[in-house]
């Protein structure tokens, strides 16, 4: 018997969608990739979809991606474990194609879904495909990039996908501008700075 999930209902949610047949992607899946991470994080990163390491394993960004989005989320001092890391699409589009609308519609109840149970105070989305079809644009990356948006009562920031990084590795540096902004923003929404500031003046006295 697997032992009981922090959160119940996050963890029923995704016994339901590992079963969704929703659109197209079910009939060329290896794996539903659902998403993993702190089930109350306060940081929620979106991806696009799934590639071929994420399908075969069935968790999120595990291959070469994977490893650069776990250092990026070093960089500003997170670990993988305190943040919950999904995708906009949970099965992967054959030869890792963009996501077509009517998969993207199919499955973003899930996503809805979950970011509900979830609760974060902010989403960090990776690439064109995720902030387009969170932010509901048809924005440039470029112009998305650099400030925080508003969607559903949290804030959004948006940036590279690691995966256009590994082949443009000159952008790196506009990435890690991008997620040091989310990081003050982050600080600044949850109170962590404060919290910060008082260990330190607590280890001090
Ligand atoms: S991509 Fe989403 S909607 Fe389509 S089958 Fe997978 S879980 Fe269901």
């Amino acid at each position: 018997m697997s032992p009981a999930h922090p959160n119940e209902a996050l963890e029923q949610l995704r016994r339901e969608c590992l079963e969704c047949r929703r659109c197209g992607l079910a009939e060329t899946r290896n794996s539903v990739v659902f998403g993993e991470g702190d089930p109350k994080a306060k940081l929620v990163v979106i991806g696009e979809g799934p590639g071929a390491d994420e399908d075969q394993s069935g968790r999120p960004f595990v291959g070469r991606s994977g490893q650069l989005l776990t250092k990026i989320l070093a960089s500003i001092g997170f670990r993988r474990e305190e943040v919950f890391i999904c995708n906009i699409v949970k099965c992967r589009p054959p030869s890792n194609r963009n996501p077509m609308r009517d998969e993207i519609e199919a499955c973003l109840p899930w996503l809805e879904r979950q970011l509900g149970l979830i609760g974060p105070k902010a989403v960090l989305l990776l690439g064109k495909v995720a902030a387009n079809t969170i932010l509901r644009n048809t924005l440039p990356l470029g112009a998305m990039r650099g400030k925080a948006w508003r969607w559903e009562g949290r804030d959004c920031f948006v940036t590279y996908h690691p995966a256009a990084l590994l082949r443009n590795p000159n952008w790196k540096r506009g990435c890690w501008e991008d997620v040091q902004q989310l990081r003050r923003h982050y600080d600044t929404i949850t109170g962590t700075e404060a919290n910060r500031e008082n260990e330190k003046e607590q280890s001090a006295s």
